[in-house]
């Protein structure tokens, strides 16, 4: 009869999110492109392309189990033949397993099929702050205070569990869906076994590498915080403290300790980049130091950004 069509028709209401959320993940998936961890039993559909990196290809994975959204880092195993290769990408993932922090990337899982390893993190939807840099050339400083605040609470994690990262850039700061950052890639991360312990090499080349590291005096956590100092201020600059057009000038002006810090910076901004950027490691301020800094600690400090920072100038109050 015509009332039960009506009543068909009619959805009922509690229904309609959890079925309008599926429909909405299930577009951005592929239903042709299956991935399926036998360990766990979990079948996962391949999103969009989040990234590419060195040896990896990250996409977004749809657990359809649990219909939740993760990263899924996607290795071929033909780019991987060498057993250091693969030993480095195994110590990569024991190393972030033991990091549970709102300002790490949260390992998910880990397992390989006949074509690829994957390792599944925690998804960041808005990619890194090098896209956020590329579309809005500098940051201001209460954005940057944000971050900053964000990314020392996390490398004080990182350090607490005796593990340097060592390759901290922005294109290791992800930022998920509600503009929180995340610290990624363990790809050159160490452990320190013993209190005092120097490594004295690096297998890889870090972004923002350290007078120390480079010049093989031995380096430890405080090679961490020479970073942050180069992340300070190209997020205010809008390029890198010791950016040349050859990597060996560049070499040159880091072991000279050659940088120019523009005098539009606020003074307190200026004193946190010149301090992170001291050439002997050992008089480098700890994290703890950071956070209490004038920098993150007077002005304006955003609990929280709204997305569209990403792409254009927020105004404060
Ligand atoms: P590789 O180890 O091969 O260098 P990366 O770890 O750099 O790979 O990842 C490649 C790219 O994938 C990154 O630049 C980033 O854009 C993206 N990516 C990595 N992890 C995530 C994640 N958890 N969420 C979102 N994007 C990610």
């Amino acid at each position: 009869t015509r009332s039960t069509q009506v009543e068909i028709c009619q959805p009922r209401r509690s229904s309609i999110p959890d079925n309008a959320n599926m429909k909405l993940h299930i577009n951005h998936f592929d239903p042709n492109y299956i991935i399926y961890d036998s360990s766990s039993d979990t079948t996962y559909l391949r999103g969009r392309l989040l990234g590419k990196g060195g040896f990896a290809r990250c996409y977004e994975l749809l657990d359809l189990n649990t219909n939740k959204i993760y990263a899924g880092k996607i290795i071929a195993k033909t780019r991987i033949s060498k057993p250091h290769q693969r030993q480095k990408i195994i110590r990569e993932v024991e190393l972030q397993k033991t990091l549970h922090h709102k300002h790490v990337v949260e390992f998910h899982s880990y397992f390989e099929d006949d074509e690829n390893v994957y390792i599944v993190l925690e998804n960041c939807s808005r990619k890194s702050l090098v896209h956020m840099l590329k579309q809005r050339k500098t940051l201001t400083e209460p954005e940057v205070r944000y971050y900053l605040k964000a990314l020392v609470e996390g490398v004080g994690h990182i350090h607490k569990h005796n593990i340097i990262h060592r390759d901290l850039k922005l294109g290791n700061m992800l930022i998920n869906d509600s503009m929180e950052l995340k610290i990624a890639d363990f790809g050159l991360a160490t452990s320190i076994g013993y209190e005092g312990e120097k490594k004295m090499t690096v297998c890889g080349t870090p972004n923002y590498i350290a007078p120390e590291v480079l010049q093989k005096r031995g380096h430890s956590y405080e090679a961490d915080v020479w970073a942050i100092g180069c992340v300070a201020y190209a997020l205010l600059v809008g390029r890198p403290p010791f950016e040349t057009s050859t990597l060996k000038e560049t070499y040159v002006r880091i072991t000279s300790n050659n940088y120019v810090l523009p005098p539009t910076l606020s003074a307190d901004a200026q004193d946190f980049i010149q301090k992170c950027l001291c050439n002997e490691p050992e008089l480098r301020p700890s994290l703890e130091q950071l956070l209490n800094s004038d920098f993150l600690t007077s002005g304006h400090m955003p609990k929280t950004l709204s997305p569209a920072c990403c792409s254009t100038m927020p105004k404060f109050p």
